[in-house]
């Protein structure tokens, strides 16, 4: 039987390989984003000849299909995360413990009209990604009372 990363990864007409799909699992495991040294880390006792430019290669083949995506963090090393809701939707980013969270809030309409009169021009595709703090981060830092 197929797993369903396999189905996935076939639908995108993307090569299906173990380690694809293991890595694909490290990713679905853990709702926070991952570098690719994080998931070397995990997977090196598994695949025993697994080298980390594969890891780095196989995540940017995954991010170029368009099953994961990447993160664009200020340290400027490179993060990924699986977010497997095919909905137009943003992603909150906790820079303190990586938390990955989906935002239904999208102001298309807002950014068609700006461009629009503003520069006129036409708006094709947009990227937004929220940094800040989760609430358990929050919590801890105790700068905000939990009702
Ligand atoms: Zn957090
Ligand atoms: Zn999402
Ligand atoms: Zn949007």
């Amino acid at each position: 039987m197929k797993t369903k990363f396999e189905r996935i990864l076939r639908s995108l007409n993307l090569k299906s390989t173990p380690k694809r799909i293991a890595m694909l699992e490290v990713l679905d495991d853990e709702q926070v984003y991952l570098s690719p040294e994080d998931i070397w880390l995990r997977l090196k006792k598994r695949f025993r000849t697994l080298g980390l430019p594969t890891v780095y290669r196989n995540l940017e083949g995954l991010f170029e299909g368009g099953v994961i995506s990447r993160v664009i963090h200020p340290d400027r090393k490179l993060y990924y995360y699986l977010c497997r809701n095919e909905e137009h939707h943003h992603h909150f980013i906790c820079m303190s413990c990586r938390r990955v969270e989906d935002v239904r809030f999208c102001a298309e309409r807002e950014l068609q009209e700006a461009v629009r009169s503003g520069i006129r021009g036409k708006v094709l595709s947009h990227i937004l990604q929220i940094n800040g703090l989760c609430h358990a981060c929050l919590k801890k830092e105790g700068t905000v009372h939990v009702s």
